[in-house]
């Protein structure tokens, strides 16, 4: 379990608390927040600093501004939607740790709330420049950081930060880290991971990690055909990591050592191009034609996977089964999205692509958790300390 200091460790009243919080969000060309998850996540956090009266100052980047302004890039829609969520006045700086933030910052009465210009906009932000830190860190007495999707990154305001000021993680990455946590440390049995996506590359640490601790390994994506072909399969023209081939067969080994059951797919839905409208046909693994591209799994594989994946108590899926852009190719991440939400089990899905096919399906409700950051939850999955709660204050 977390051993950090939490935002209810400190004593937050009348207190200015610098919070770090990831409102990294999509907007549309008229400039309005698409998808909320990320703000609506920070929520717990910032109403319990607003009801302890608390002068809230809130930090968080936005796209990749490459540390100079941009009003493209500016945080004033945010802001926006989070009063409306709040159902309160939200205070705007037109600067990060300019006379603008500083003037507000000082000003700020108990209980309110003010939102600093999108940090990246100073490219010492990405540095973890520490004059910078220390900036950031005079306009408050206290620092939170809530920013799981960004605590993979030791940048100044998600960790250079914590050198100034006393420090404890808010409600979101506790939330996170503990239930991930109890995951991999003491999951109920049997336990499966889901891991899917386009290349082995991406997730030879989760799985390296996870051999250790699962019952079985459901692969499915594009990185299936590196496995395929490491096993003497034909897979025409898949995807596939040429100088993974050895990696996987030592994988292979590694499960079966282990005891671990690896399931692969055993038909792929193919294609003569990488296309939604390009010439289907179904092809048994190893046995894909060349001129033809798995792009999903089958039917049959569809109904293996189902079968380890309903009598599972905990599941942990990141990456989809195929390439679910193309609603042709999407049924088979649609299936896997639909077993998981059916099954009675933990179920945790790793934020990014598997995240969001679980939103679109509308099964996001029956899922345990969807983690709020896609690359942040897969180094956790990898068994890495993240920096930036590495940082924090300890219990
Ligand atoms: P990742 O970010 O590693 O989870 O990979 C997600 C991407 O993998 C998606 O954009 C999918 O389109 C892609 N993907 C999944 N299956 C395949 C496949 N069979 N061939 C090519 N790309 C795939």
């Amino acid at each position: 379990m977390l051993n950090k200091k939490s935002v209810e460790d400190l004593q937050v009243n009348g207190k200015k608390v610098l919070v770090r919080v990831d409102f990294n969000v999509p907007l549309d060309e008229n400039k309005n927040v698409t998808d909320d998850n990320r703000i609506v996540g920070a929520l717990p956090t910032i109403k319990y600093l607003v009801d302890n009266n608390a002068k809230v100052i809130l930090c968080s980047h936005l796209g990749r501004p490459k540390g100079e302004f941009n009003e493209k890039y500016s945080l004033k829609p945010v802001v926006k939607r989070l009063a409306e969520l709040l159902g309160k006045e939200v205070k705007m700086a037109d600067d990060v740790i300019g006379d603008s933030a500083k003037k507000l910052a000082a000003e700020l009465k108990d209980g309110e709330v003010l939102v600093l210009e999108n940090v990246r906009f100073h490219k010492e932000e990405t540095d973890n420049d520490r004059e910078f830190s220390k900036e950031l860190a005079s306009m408050a007495d206290l620092y939170v950081n809530d920013a799981f999707g960004t605590a993979h990154r030791a940048h100044a305001s998600t960790a250079g930060v914590a050198e100034f000021l006393p420090s404890a993680c808010g409600y979101l990455i506790k939330k996170e880290i503990d239930i991930m946590g109890k995951a991999l440390s003491n999951p109920a049995r049997p336990f499966v991971t889901i891991l899917g996506g386009a290349k082995v590359s991406d997730k030879i640490g989760v799985i390296t990690n996870l051999i250790e601790k699962v019952d079985a390994l459901v692969i499915g994506g594009g990185m299936a055909y590196t496995f395929s072909k490491a096993m003497g399969g034909k897979i025409g023209d898949s995807i596939c990591e040429d100088d993974k081939l050895e990696l996987a067969k030592e994988l292979i080994k590694k499960a079966e050592e282990k005891g671990v059951k690896l399931l692969l797919p055993v038909d792929n839905i193919c294609a003569d191009a990488f296309s939604n409208d390009a010439n289907i046909l179904v092809a048994a693994a190893g046995e894909i034609p060349d001129g033809y591209q798995g792009l999903d799994i089958g039917e049959k594989t569809i109904e293996l996977f189902e079968n380890t994946l309903k009598d599972a108590k905990t599941i942990i899926w990141n990456g989809p089964m195929g390439v679910f852009e193309f609603p042709n190719f999407a049924n088979g991440t649609k299936a896997v999205a639909k077993i998981v939400a059916d099954a009675d089990a933990v179920t945790i899905i790793g934020g990014g692509d598997s995240a969001a096919a679980v939103e679109q399906l509308g099964f996001a409700d029956k899922m345990t958790h969807i983690s709020t950051g896609g690359g942040a939850s897969l180094e956790f999955l990898e068994g890495k300390v993240l920096p930036g709660i590495d940082v924090l204050n300890d219990k």
